[in-house]
């Protein structure tokens, strides 16, 4: 199976995202209150759990906390049952918890280990969809406030002149394993400001304005790494809602050894045989974040030689 078949973390949930049902708010009314209807609730990016992971809730629970939630949104249909989810984010930790039947509130990120990966698929798209809502309270043209509505997957403008739609917004960013010319085996990882001493990892970087994909591959590793790229080609996207990322990941293959990095994002970018990076992972040091697409491109990489 190709790495674009592969599911990775956050994505791939078994969710029916059934988009004509956002746009019948008599039927998603009537599914709100449905015995079978699940509710999870978030606050402020994180998921509410129990002892044995996120809660879902249902009846009167459920309506409590609709009745407190800022924004309940429709997720999709879990088989025959509607799943919906609710923004706590106004009330204090603890009342947020305590209302949901919970013990504490946790990043998906730090479950996403334990949980089913359809789960953490779609705690993560609650994640992102409500987070968005919270950023999105007034219109960007006209100022004015903008309210819910398609279900949780649109907002209005509610100035009557303006009325402008405004739609979840994503953020592309290129993930890329760059391999040195010649196919010497040689793979180019880089040590990001900010990130541990000894780590490293594939170069990324947001997609601009006016840019294809592959545009964006040959101007961040320019930028970055100095180095000049060919043969850019597509290996799998991940959904990364941390707050409304995409990863889009490709290879390329560098036209020179040369490397020259920018210092700011990069602070050292440097060639890797397979067995040093074979040897890095034997001694602990990890390949990237296990549920990114970043440790997938290296496992990959490291499968074919
Ligand atoms: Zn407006």
């Amino acid at each position: 199976m190709d790495t674009a078949e592969r599911v990775l973390a956050y994505g791939g949930g078994s969710l029916d995202r059934a988009g004509p049902l956002r746009t019948d708010p008599t039927r998603l009314g009537a599914l709100l209150t449905e015995a079978t209807s699940v509710l999870l609730p978030m606050w402020r990016d994180r998921c509410l759990v129990d002892g044995h992971g996120p809660v879902r809730l249902s009846a009167e629970r459920a309506a409590l906390v609709r009745s407190a939630a800022v924004e309940t949104v429709f997720l999709g249909l879990d088989g025959e049952a509607a799943v919906f989810a609710a923004d706590l984010s106004p009330l204090p930790e603890r009342s947020a918890v305590e209302m949901a039947g919970a013990v504490r509130s946790v990043d998906v990120r730090a479950l996403v280990g334990r949980l089913e990966p359809g789960d953490a698929a779609v705690q993560a798209y609650a994640r992102g969809l409500l987070h968005w809502h919270r950023q999105q309270r007034f219109c960007g043209t006209c100022g004015a406030p903008a309210v819910a509505g398609g279900g949780g997957h649109l907002r209005t403008c509610t100035d009557t002149e303006c009325g402008r739609l405004l739609f979840p917004r994503i953020e592309p960013a290129v993930i890329v394993l760059v391999e040195a010319p010649g196919r010497s085996g040689r793979c180019l990882l880089a040590r990001h400001a900010g990130a541990a001493e000894d780590a490293y990892s594939t170069l990324a970087g947001f997609v601009e304005i006016g840019e294809s994909l592959e545009d964006a591959v040959r101007r961040e590793m320019g930028e970055e790494a100095g180095v000049t790229v060919t043969d850019v080609t597509y290996q799998g996207s991940q959904a990364w809602p941390f707050p409304a990322g995409l990863m889009v990941g490709f290879r390329a293959t560098a036209t020179s050894d040369e490397v020259r990095v920018d210092g700011e994002e990069l602070l050292e970018a440097r060639w890797f045989t397979r067995a040093e990076l074979r040897d890095r992972a034997a001694s602990g040091r990890p390949l990237g974040r296990a549920d990114s697409i970043d440790h997938r491109l290296l496992t990959d990489w490291l499968a074919e030689g």
